[in-house]
């Protein structure tokens, strides 16, 4: 399941929680205010792609993928 950072707009505290997809803050409470309706903050967590080249795209014919050694 992806993580999510909910923030409060109360008090600004930014909890990490654990949701299924499309879940909202909306049912959340604030664990420090104990105000609903936390709002989601975006991670960044599968935005970076995955490093060194496995399984990468090779940029010309003979590249394994790893660009550093072809050019
Ligand atoms: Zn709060």
């Amino acid at each position: 399941m992806p993580m999510y950072e909910f923030g409060c707009p109360n008090c600004g505290i930014v909890t990490t929680e654990l949701c299924k997809i499309g879940e909202k803050g909306e049912q959340l409470t604030c664990s420090g205010c104990g105000n609903t309706g936390l709002m989601k903050h975006i991670s960044g967590f599968s935005s970076l792609g995955i490093p060194g080249g496995a399984g990468g795209v090779s940029c010309s014919p003979g590249c394994s993928g790893n660009c550093a050694g072809c050019h």
